[in-house]
């Protein structure tokens, strides 16, 4: 994902719009388990500095925190972000360094504006760290492992919810 800065600069002023969808496996070597992502970018130029704003779509699978199901996570996150244009160019700099240099220190050197690596801590930061496959997700029973969105146990209705503080108790009066 990368953006060529001087047809940014002929828009003048104006912002220039693009789109990139990729599949994340292909992108970066951390999202093995596949997914895709839907980059919606605005880009301008001026002052030294290169102005994107945008929005990111990403859909990969996760593993609800309720009921361990995987599932296909949609998540969404807008941002803004200016890079400083800075001249020198290291004699070796690969995309991959510029594209992390990019990301790290907020600079943007020759002609390309490398948006990977930024694109990926924007993932990682917007990842969900419980995500739910559905918000009334019901989840697992905790005595006997039901999932109980497919169906019910009758542990809630054995138990009769007991004071755990009392059964504490319980275990000593057997013990003594
Ligand atoms: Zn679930
Ligand atoms: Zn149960």
């Amino acid at each position: 994902m990368r953006i060529y800065l001087p047809e940014v600069r002929l828009k003048s002023g104006e912002t220039a719009d693009y789109k990139f969808e990729e599949d994340l496996s292909d992108c970066f070597h951390d999202f093995s388990d596949g997914g895709t992502l839907k980059l919606l970018v605005s880009v301008s130029c001026g002052g030294g500095m290169v102005v994107v704003s945008g929005n990111l779509e990403v859909s990969a699978a996760a593993i609800c925190s309720r009921c361990l199901e995987s599932f296909a996570h949609l998540s969404k996150t807008d941002f803004t972000e200016a890079f400083t244009v800075v001249n020198e160019m290291q004699v070796e700099a690969t995309p991959d360094i510029i594209a992390s240099e990019t990301a790290n220190m907020l600079t943007v050197t020759g002609n390309y504006l490398y948006l990977d690596e930024y694109i990926r801590q924007l993932i990682i930061l917007a990842q969900d760290y419980s995500p739910l496959c559905k918000v009334e997700c019901r989840g697992i029973c905790a005595g006997c492992g039901t999932d109980l969105n497919k169906s019910t146990c009758r542990c809630s209705k054995d138990q009769n919810l007991i004071d755990v503080r009392l059964l504490k108790l319980k275990e000593l009066n057997i013990d003594n």
